[in-house]
């Protein structure tokens, strides 16, 4: 039986406002996109270690209506270009829309995406053959990896 660890490869998963941008406060447009210094560089350090490098951040903005998915993604089409002209990247980015006190309905919910909620990791995990023991986690707080036992 062969085992596919080798084809697994180490994440580092990366929250967004405060550890590669510096956190305007539900900062959405491309203008405000202000680098925390070396952040470009520490990702390319990781592309080239042979990391996914992948993006998990908490987007209740968009829950609250202060901007729209859209522009969630247009900022981080924006900062792959921004990573991609200094020979960086990130596989993936993932967000939360949701907050239980939004404004916008649908999306005023108790998800399993919102960090501390570990929805958005499991998600990276079964799109990408990840080697969980050797992934790790940057955050700004509350963030912790593996996820903590529930509490009730
Ligand atoms: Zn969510």
């Amino acid at each position: 039986m062969r085992s596919d660890h080798g084809k697994r490869r180490a994440a580092a998963f990366l929250d967004r406002d405060g550890v590669l941008n510096v956190d305007h406060g539900y900062t959405h447009k491309p203008e405000h996109l202000d680098w925390i210094d070396g952040a470009p560089a520490a990702v390319r350090l990781l592309n080239e270690a042979g990391y996914y490098v992948f993006v998990i951040t908490n987007q209740s903005g968009v829950a609250r209506g202060y901007y729209k998915e859209t522009a969630v993604q247009q900022f981080h089409a924006h900062m792959q270009d921004a990573l991609r002209a200094q020979g960086a990247h990130i596989d993936a980015f993932y967000y939360c829309p949701h907050h239980p006190d939004g404004t916008v309905k649908e999306l005023a919910v108790r998800c399993r995406c919102r960090k501390p909620e570990p929805g958005m990791l499991e998600q990276a995990a079964r799109e990408w053959p990840i080697d969980p023991g050797r992934s790790f986690l940057i955050a700004t707080r509350t963030t912790t990896w593996p996820p903590p036992p529930r509490s009730k």
